[in-house]
């Protein structure tokens, strides 16, 4: 089914383009001088390349020797501190596979990731994503220190709605239950019925009985979503600014030149993509779907450093890169991953009365889940 209608900013009488509203209103990340512990040493010695040998074997396919070097001695120094300070590591499936394989404890998409942090026992989570990942850890954790490296890693569907927006959206159309993308920030997931990722949105957006469910701030995952239903779906003008820039005639031309090329796309991507590919999916459905079918060329259309982590697990399928990276998931360093733990921060900090209507949402999707 086509959309029932698509709103931004401009329909609902305040104009806050998208991509320049404030991004994170109801939390702020915070640094603690005073918990600092001394930097460790970084040299590479012959003890570093022993003690990290086996890791350099995960990922001896997509990392030249030549490089390890200047990786190893953060991944000891990292996963020596993240003992020390009893932490943990969650990595987002868009994570350079130095992170991905070699520093962190769990890794996958942003349903994973939000699930395994309600079980995580440490008392510290490093959140190796963007800001409303370790946000929704942060919520989902409220006794826990969340850190992120970076908390200048943000996101563009994140930044294309504000708690406001959603407000004024309800007065549109009172009654109409409204779904947001964890791709938002807790002031966004504070204000809607329940929240969803691209692995169960069809799921969540059936589940509330309703005609017509109100879906922000992805229009594509909206309309991915509208054709995979018979409910009514009302979008936000919202896009992923890494997703969007695939285009159809791209994809035909991977297949012009190899007509035994496998596409497999993410629902964030625009229908001509998706009207292209062999298999939609989120990012966790993606790795599973070359896990299970071993094509012998596939396309992954989707932030380019999740080919480099599936590649490193299944070194017998040749992977085409059109490499659009997504520069919010770049800002993670081991640097700044080692600074984080060193320095612990950058602390998520929530306003409990946001934090608590933000976790009704998104424990209203896991449950469902479960
Ligand atoms: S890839 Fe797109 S949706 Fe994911 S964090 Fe980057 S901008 Fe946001």
């Amino acid at each position: 089914m086509a959309l029932a209608g698509i709103y931004g900013p401009d329909d609902l009488g305040h104009a806050v383009p998208p991509h320049a509203a404030p991004q994170t209103p109801g939390s702020i990340a915070v640094e603690n001088p005073a918990r600092a512990l001394p930097m460790p040493s970084l040299d590479w010695t012959p003890e570093v390349e022993r003690e990290t040998a086996h890791l350099y074997e995960r990922v001896k396919t997509v990392i030249p020797p030549i490089e390890w070097p200047f990786m190893a001695p953060y991944v000891k120094a990292i996963n020596e501190l993240k003992r020390e300070r009893n932490a943990v590591i969650l990595a987002h499936n868009y994570q350079t596979p130095e992170i991905f394989n070699c520093v962190s404890d769990i890794v996958g998409d942003s349903l994973k990731l939000a699930i395994e942090a309600t079980k995580v026992k440490a008392d510290v989570i490093v959140q190796c994503g963007v800001h409303f990942m370790a946000e929704t850890a942060k919520i989902l954790n409220p006794s826990k220190t969340v850190l992120i490296p970076d908390s200048r890693a943000g996101c563009s569907l994140a930044s294309a709605i504000t708690g406001e927006d959603v407000r004024l959206l309800r007065e549109r159309f009172p009654g109409v239950p409204v779904v947001a993308y964890v791709n938002t920030s807790a002031d966004v997931k504070a204000e809607v019925d329940i929240c969803c990722t691209s692995s169960n949105a069809v799921a969540v957006v059936e589940s509330l009985g309703s005609d017509t469910v109100i879906m922000v701030p992805d229009q594509y995952l909206a309309k991915y979503v509208a054709s995979q239903t018979k409910v009514k779906i009302i979008a936000w003008k919202g896009a992923c600014e890494v997703h969007e820039r695939f285009t159809g005639d791209e994809l035909r031309s991977y297949r012009q030149a190899d007509p035994t090329v496998q596409i497999i796309a993410h629902p964030e991507c625009p229908p001509d993509v998706i009207a292209e590919a062999d298999f939609t999916g989120s990012t966790a459905h993606m790795i599973d779907w070359v896990r299970n079918h071993k094509p012998q060329r596939v396309v992954m259309v989707t932030e380019c450093s999740m080919a480099d982590n599936v590649q490193a697990e299944l070194p017998q399928v040749n992977f085409i890169k059109p490499c659009n990276l997504c520069p919010h998931m770049k800002r993670i360093t081991l640097p700044k991953i080692l600074d984080s733990l060193v320095y612990m921060r950058e602390e998520i900090v929530i306003d409990p009365m946001i934090a608590d209507r933000a976790r009704r949402s998104v424990e209203r999707m896991i449950n469902l889940k479960n």
